[in-house]
């Protein structure tokens, strides 16, 4: 199965990304996470990409593409995977379908996961993650029981640095300017599943894999 996820920033796209990977074994790609990953260790393409992240605006598409390129060529990917955060704009859309159809492994659907921009501020502001095991929580939403699990484990729970009311302005303006557009190119291809991103996390989800079967 391969998948694109689409959806605002705190849609809970990475969260269902995570959740589908876990419960279907098939590698979750996240941009987001690659190039955090790359900041944090400080090379090349970390420091490149540093300031667009920062400020909320969008990587370059030769840095994205290179990494997605890269990523896609490992063995893991060949049970499928699921793109989380990529792509972000028509011409990494258009780029990943090239690639694609190059390597011989055309999507499935893209999902999108649809939550009004008025509750997506509150997810941002309260989203954690789990530094021992990367999971995404919530400090509004996720169960007192996950968020001591971490803590108990060790763990801290960690705040992105562009999960603050500034950055998440801009990357919501992005999103509409930008990925929008997305969204109607893969309703015109016949890929798009809509589904609706308001409730718990397992109700998304049922969601989510109700969309994937019917989307056959
Ligand atoms: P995310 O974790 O998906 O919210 O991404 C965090 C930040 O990484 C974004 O605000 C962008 O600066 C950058 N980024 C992630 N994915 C992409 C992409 N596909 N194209 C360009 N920039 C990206």
């Amino acid at each position: 199965m391969r998948i694109v996820f689409l959806g605002a920033p705190g849609s809970g796209k990475g969260t269902q990304a995570q959740r589908l990977m876990a419960e279907r074994g098939i590698v979750q790609l996240s941009t987001g996470d690659l190039l955090r990953e790359a900041v944090a260790a400080g090379t090349g393409l970390g420091r490149r990409a540093r300031a667009a992240m920062d400020a909320g605006e969008l990587v370059s598409d030769d840095i994205v593409l290179g990494m997605i390129r890269e990523r896609l060529a490992k063995p893991d990917t060949a049970a499928g995977f699921v793109l989380d955060g990529f792509p972000r704009n028509l011409a990494q859309a258009r780029a990943l379908e090239s690639l694609l159809a190059e390597l011989g492994k055309p999507l499935d659907a893209a999902v999108l996961i649809a939550v009004d921009f008025d509750i997506l501020l509150k997810r941002l502001t309260g989203r954690r993650t789990c530094s021992l095991t990367g999971k995404l929580l919530n400090i509004h939403f996720s169960s007192q029981a996950e968020l001591d699990a971490c803590l108990a484990a060790g763990g801290q729970l960690i705040q992105r640095v562009d999960d603050n009311e500034e950055t998440i302005g801009n990357r919501l303006k992005v999103y509409r300017a930008q990925t929008e557009p997305v969204i109607d190119h893969y309703r015109a291809s016949g890929l798009l599943r809509e589904v609706d991103g308001y409730g718990a996390v397992d109700e998304v989800y049922r969601r989510v894999t109700q969309a994937l079967t019917a989307g056959g």
